[in-house]
Order: C-alpha cells, then structure tokens, then sequence
C-alpha cells in the first residue's frame, strides 16, 4: 500500500517538474528576439494637413503612424512588415524628392499626411476613432512590432529608391503602371503578376446603379460635346482592355473615354468592371478588387503571409526584382537627428 503511495507521490512530482520545465522552455521561446536595425535615429519632416501643423518626427514612429492608418492591423504579421517597409521607402524617396515636386503641398517638409498626395497617418490617440472595433493598445503593438523589426529598411531596384505603389485589393490581377498614368513608360518592378485569393475580402466587389440621367449627366461635364444615341445598353462599350482585364477604352455614345477617366468620373473602385443594363435607361457597374493595382496589393500581401510567406518574399513577389536594403547612408546621414 505504501509503495503505491509513493509512487503516486514520486508520480505527480514527475509531473511538476515536467509542467515547470516545459514552461520556463515554452516562456524563453515566447521572448521577444532582440532586433538591432540601423537608423533608429533618424529625422523626418511632416506637415500633417489635419491639424496644418509641420512636425520633427523620428522616422520609424511616423512610419507606425502609417502602418496604422494604411493597413488594419488584423492583417497578418508579415504583411504589416511588408507594408513598413514599402511606406518607409515612400518616405524616403518623396524626402530626397524622387516623385516630382511636393514643397508646395508640403511647405518645406518631406511628407504630408494626407493619402490623395502622399500616406495616411494616424497617431495612437486617434486609432479608435478610425478603428471603433479593435483594441487599440493590442493593434498598436503589432504594428509596432512590424516596423520595428523591419527598422531601416527600403525598397532598391538597381541600386534606385523605387516608388513602391501600393493599392487594397487588386481583383486577382496586378497592373502595368503605363496603364494607369500613360505619362510613364514601362517600370520593371511595377509590372502585372496574379495575385490569389483575394475575392475572399469585402474590398474584392462593388456594385454602383445609376440612373440614365445621372449617368449622361456625370458624362457631361468632362465631355460637353458627348453626343448619345438613344438607349444606355447601345450607347456603351467597352472596346480595350489592358492586359490584366481592366478597361482601358471604352465607347460612350461619339466619345472615347479612357478607363482610368471613366473610373475617376463615376467614383467606381477599379477599373476591371462589368456593365449591366438591369432596367429601362438604367446601368449597373460592377467592379473588382480596389485602387489602381499597381504595385503590392494588400490583401493579397496578407493571403500570401497567413500562407507562411515572409515580407521578403511578399514584397519580392509585387515588386518584381527589387532588393530590401539598409537606407543609403548618405540619405541617413542626411536624416539624422542633428
Ligand atoms: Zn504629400
């Protein structure tokens, strides 16, 4: 009998020591690795059109500020790091004037916070106005952790800061970026690749109804001399298509409009579409995937991380050939807190 006893005892003090070793093994795994990245320290200048105030901020804080207002921060981990380190290489490039002239907008500083010209950004204390839903303090580390383990690093094709053009949802296809601004010629990085599992996304399918009138209204006013010739459903074709499906020309009555231009005038989400014509004089568009889908998409950045891919190879597989390098030095030393 008493054997048994001792046993049992022998048993469960096996059994704690088990319990404490696996979780003193299980707590060191848990430990945060510690990063050492370059240029922690260095300075940008942002007019934050919000509040019309121009501001010194460290570089890796404002670029958090990003991250939180350009990705919801319930993306996966590596599709945040991806989106650090595409916004840094914004930063940077717009901060050495890479993208054409912005002083005007920006009274001397290097970014604005307004995303029609340059990113979004958004501090801590804002988050929940933008995001009701999330829990603030959890998101804000996570985005945190994003950026920081990806501290001070950009986006280089040949040795080049890119423009690391990024949209929301791509529709399954990325696009060429001469078809969006014809003004650009052929940009190796910001070419077409397919991009899965996007329609699973809210962003992937909009619909939009106009009324005839409505519809030849909005025409108008770009094109005064449109002539249309009866019903909406003979009116309309769409003629071109880009090589990823979008629509790039398209037939209104006597006028051609250019996709990019028809997308702009009737506010649709993108320009790969499809037109019904659901009643008497009535259209129906409906479009997939959102923005002009050049470059990374963001919900597909997020299906490729929560598949095991790494930021590397996500932000390797949108911009096709580029490097993810330390910023130049003679860029940080430009931008180092003086
Ligand atoms: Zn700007």
């Amino acid at each position: 009998m008493l054997k048994v006893k001792y046993k049992i005892i022998l048993l469960i003090v096996c059994l704690l020591i088990f319990i404490l070793l696996s979780k003193t093994l299980y707590n060191k795994k848990e430990e945060p690795e510690k990063f050492v990245k370059p240029y922690t320290d260095l300075e940008v200048i942002v007019y934050n059109t919000r509040e019309q105030v121009i501001r010194y901020m460290n570089l890796e804080e404002y670029i958090v500020g990003v991250v939180a207002a350009e990705m919801q921060a319930s993306f996966s981990i590596e599709a945040l790091k991806a989106q650090a380190v595409a916004a840094r290489t914004y930063t940077l490039g717009r901060a050495i004037g890479k993208y054409g002239t912005a002083w005007e907008n920006h009274f001397g500083s290097h970014v604005c916070t307004n995303p029609a010209h340059c990113q979004a950004y958004i501090p801590k204390e804002l988050y929940s106005t933008w995001y009701p839903k999330a829990d603030v303090e959890k998101s804000w580390q996570k985005v945190e952790q994003a950026v920081y383990e990806t501290a001070g690093l950009i986006l280089t094709y040949e040795g080049e800061i890119i423009n690391p053009l990024y949209h929301a949802n791509s529709g399954g296809i990325t696009e060429d970026v001469q078809e969006v601004w014809s003004s650009v010629s052929q940009i190796p990085y910001l070419s077409r690749v397919y991009s899965e599992g996007e329609d699973g996304y809210s962003s992937y399918e909009k619909k939009v109804v106009f009324s005839g009138d409505e519809f030849r209204k909005i025409l108008k006013k770009t094109y005064p001399d449109i002539v249309f010739s009866g019903e909406l459903s003979e009116d309309i074709e769409v003629i071109q298509y880009t090589s990823s499906n979008r629509a790039k020309e398209i037939v209104i009555g006597n006028t051609v409009v250019p996709g990019t231009k028809f997308r702009e005038m009737f506010s649709l989400a993108s320009t790969q579409i499809e037109i019904y014509f659901p009643g008497d004089d009535t259209i129906e568009i409906i479009t997939f995937g959102f923005g002009h889908g050049v470059g990374m998409s963001q919900c597909g950045a997020n299906e490729l991380a929560e598949k095991g891919k790494d930021y590397e190879y996500i932000l390797q597989y949108y911009y096709t050939g580029v490097e993810i390098e330390p910023i130049p030095e003679e860029i940080a030393t430009d931008l180092k807190k003086k």
